[in-house]
């Protein structure tokens, strides 16, 4: 038996043994576990299997062993992805500490902020959201007016932030503030973290036509941050800035299997066969058939690129721009697939509420309307090509 055989079997038993039943169903929207200190487990089955994963570190399999995480290969990581698809397993933590400052710590934190920090992450303790973007600045993110000014011991902020997704449920927040005014925009900004239970920090929900509120207005007021919050080095806060954005787009672009960011993992062919009919395994309608089988194509091709890169990545050849790029390409790609999911459904697309839609109907209309956010959070699509076109092809501003 090799080792990635033991591996896998290892694996499968002990999967079979901590995951439990309820965690095998697809997930209702209320029992996604974001963690954190204010954590609510409408399934008590949610919090057991939070916790049987992070007791592995499974909840970050990449992660190093020492910071809690699995320490898993790349190999031993598809291993337990193909495992949990196997048994259809609920994700056990979706965290924007996992897939955004987790990564960016590794890199540029120190060791007692790494030690301090990534732990807690792993098994959701803290919750995280992501004060970057400003009223003014979003695109144009390297103008931020957020500032933090030196008071001995501490820095005090003062500004305010906008579109801070899940900002009234988060515990932490990190922070781009700017510590030096009068030098080009991108030399005087540095990366803040602190506790959103520090006094002056508030948050107002923004409401959106759906009665959602997914994120929020977050204003800072004389709030008070212990220096040792500092990452990296006082007004070099741009490069950590940046390499957290590319952690956000490669995850972005991973999004048609992330029903959290309006991702979706149900299969376009079955999904088209249940509305439309099916004679001989195949979709009725041939030019309906002909759109699926190409997306269907497109999005395998595109789902190999990542894995490559993944590798390519893991053997130390990473290159940076390739996350616009596949951000670009994830969200139009999940966007077009919501486009085909209504198309196949027809009239049953259209229902917001009431008896004459199912549960799983009015789910996917809702995620359609998601989706169109793909394409501005973690940075627009025009500022994706803005970057490739710089960056990649060496054009000029
Ligand atoms: C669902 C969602 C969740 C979000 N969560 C967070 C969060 O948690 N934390 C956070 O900090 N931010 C968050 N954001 C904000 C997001 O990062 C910004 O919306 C995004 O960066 C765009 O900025 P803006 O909204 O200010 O648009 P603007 O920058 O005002 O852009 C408006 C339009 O102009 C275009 N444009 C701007 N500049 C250029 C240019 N140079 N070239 C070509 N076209 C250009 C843009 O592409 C866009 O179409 C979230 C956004 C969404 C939609």
């Amino acid at each position: 038996m090799t080792e990635l055989t033991a591996f896998r079997a290892e694996t499968r038993q002990w999967l079979d043994a901590n995951c439990p039943a309820s965690m095998r169903t697809s997930m209702p929207e209320e029992e996604t576990v974001w963690g954190g200190r204010r954590a609510q487990y409408p399934n008590p089955d949610a919090k057991i299997w939070l916790d049987n994963m992070a007791s592995r570190g499974w909840t970050v399999p990449d992660w190093p062993k020492e910071y809690g995480g699995g320490g898993l290969n790349l190999d031993e990581q598809r291993v337990l992805a193909q495992e949990l698809a196997r048994i259809k397993a609920r994700p056990a933590l979706q965290s924007f500490g996992i897939w955004m400052l987790g990564p960016a710590l590794l890199e540029y934190a120190s060791e007692e902020q790494k030690q301090r920090f990534l732990p807690p992450i792993v098994r959701g303790e803290i919750r995280w959201c992501q004060g970057y973007s400003e009223p003014n600045y979003g695109s144009d993110l390297a103008g931020l007016q957020t500032k933090a000014e030196d008071q001995g011991d501490n820095y005090i902020v003062n500004g305010a932030k906008i579109w801070t997704s899940y900002a009234n449920h988060a515990d932490w927040i990190f922070c781009l503030v700017r510590t030096k005014p009068d030098v080009p925009k991108h030399e005087g900004i540095s990366f803040l973290l602190f506790d959103m239970d520090s006094p002056g920090v508030s948050t107002t929900p923004i409401s959106l036509i759906s009665g959602a509120s997914p994120f929020c207005q977050t204003f800072f007021d004389n709030v008070s941050v212990p220096k040792e919050n500092l990452v990296g080095d006082l007004n070099k806060g741009w490069s950590i800035a940046k390499r957290l954005l590319q952690h956000e787009r490669q995850m972005i672009s991973g999004i048609g299997g992330n029903s959290a960011l309006g991702g979706g993992s149900r299969s376009l062919s079955e999904q088209a066969k249940n509305y439309v009919g099916e004679s001989h395994g195949q979709i009725d309608d041939p030019s309906l058939r002909g759109d699926v089988t190409h997306h269907n194509m497109n999005d395998r091709a595109f789902q190999l690129t990542l894995a490559r890169s993944a590798q390519e990545a893991a053997s130390g050849n990473a290159n940076g721009h390739l996350a616009s790029m596949f951000k670009y390409y994830g969200s139009e790609q999940n966007k077009r697939k919501f486009e085909l999911l209504l198309q196949t459904m027809g009239s049953q697309s259209v229902g917001w509420e009431g008896d004459s839609f199912n549960g799983a109907e009015l789910n996917t209309t809702r995620s359609w309307l998601r989706s169109k956010a793909n394409s501005i959070e973690g940075g627009t699509s025009e500022v994706q090509l803005n970057v490739i076109a710089k960056r990649v092809l060496g054009l000029p501003d």
